[in-house]
């Protein structure tokens, strides 16, 4: 498979601002030691929790790495306590923000219209959106995970200015393989990749185009097989994106089944 590969690290809400500056800068460190790692193929993000965005840009400057935000709110500004606007985060470097994490979906009770809502507020901000779709065990084991992220990406994704396609990327996440050590097997995913490919081609030959990343307890034992599989455009990853060797380790799998995609 050709074409750009996205690793981005979440790291959700952990790290003190000591801590976040120093995996900022162990990540471009470590990044230099891997030679297989062409950052316009792979492009690697850092999301780090909001206070600590700009200390985390500033530990990146000058280094091919992006700047990601863990979300961002509907609307541009008003009277919304507590939360963190889509321009504000352009205007602090951010490059890409996420979008529908199921750990939103779940414990902020975010719907597929809302997360609609959030995507185009990024694409008008000038951020590159990351949508999250994903079932819970539940829904798979009813058989219902493609109904189920199907309805998903069609909220988030259908119908969009088609020059708007070139600017997302989706991550698929099984609810269930997400902090749980219990990652889907390469041919799982691999599964679901080409069905959310084939239903994004649907929606417009822009939107064909668009990268369909893995998520769900990815680590450096598990990321040869994934990034192996037809339709797996690299890795959204959570715990293993805290410490910076085992993130740099990810960014080298990808990055080296997108040299032997390269060349096959
Ligand atoms: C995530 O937060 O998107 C995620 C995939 O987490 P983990 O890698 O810990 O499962």
């Amino acid at each position: 498979m050709g074409g750009r590969r996205y690793v981005t690290g979440n790291w959700k809400m952990h790290t003190s601002r000591a801590e976040a500056v120093a995996l900022a800068s162990g990540v471009v460190a470590q990044l230099q030691q891997v030679p297989a790692w062409d950052p316009d193929v792979v492009r690697v993000g850092l999301a780090p929790p909001f206070p600590f965005l700009e200390a985390v840009r500033d530990a990146v400057a000058g280094h091919p790495v992006e700047l990601v935000a863990q979300d961002c709110h509907a609307e541009p500004r008003g009277a919304f306590t507590g939360w963190v606007s889509a321009p504000m985060l352009a205007s602090v470097g951010v490059r890409r923000v996420i979008v529908g994490h199921s750990e939103r979906r779940q414990h902020a009770g975010e719907d597929d219209a809302l997360v609609r809502r959030k995507l185009e507020a990024a694409l008008e901000a000038g951020l590159d959106p990351v949508v999250c779709v994903g079932e819970q065990l539940a829904e798979r084991d009813a058989g219902r995970h493609e109904a189920v992220v199907e309805a998903q990406a069609r909220g988030a994704l259908e119908g969009l200015d088609p020059a708007a396609y070139a600017r997302v990327v989706v991550a698929y996440e099984p609810v269930w393989a997400i902090g749980t050590g219990r990652t889907a097997t390469p041919e799982q995913a691999g599964t679901m990749h080409r069905f959310i490919g084939g239903l994004l081609a649907s929606f417009g030959p822009q939107a064909a185009g668009v990268p369909v990343i893995y998520g769900g307890s990815v680590k450096p034992d598990n990321i040869d097989g994934l990034a192996r599989q037809d339709g797996i455009a690299g890795a959204l990853v959570g715990g293993a994106s805290l410490e910076a060797g085992s993130f740099v380790q990810i960014v080298r799998g990808v990055a080296e089944q997108a040299r032997a995609g390269a060349r096959s």
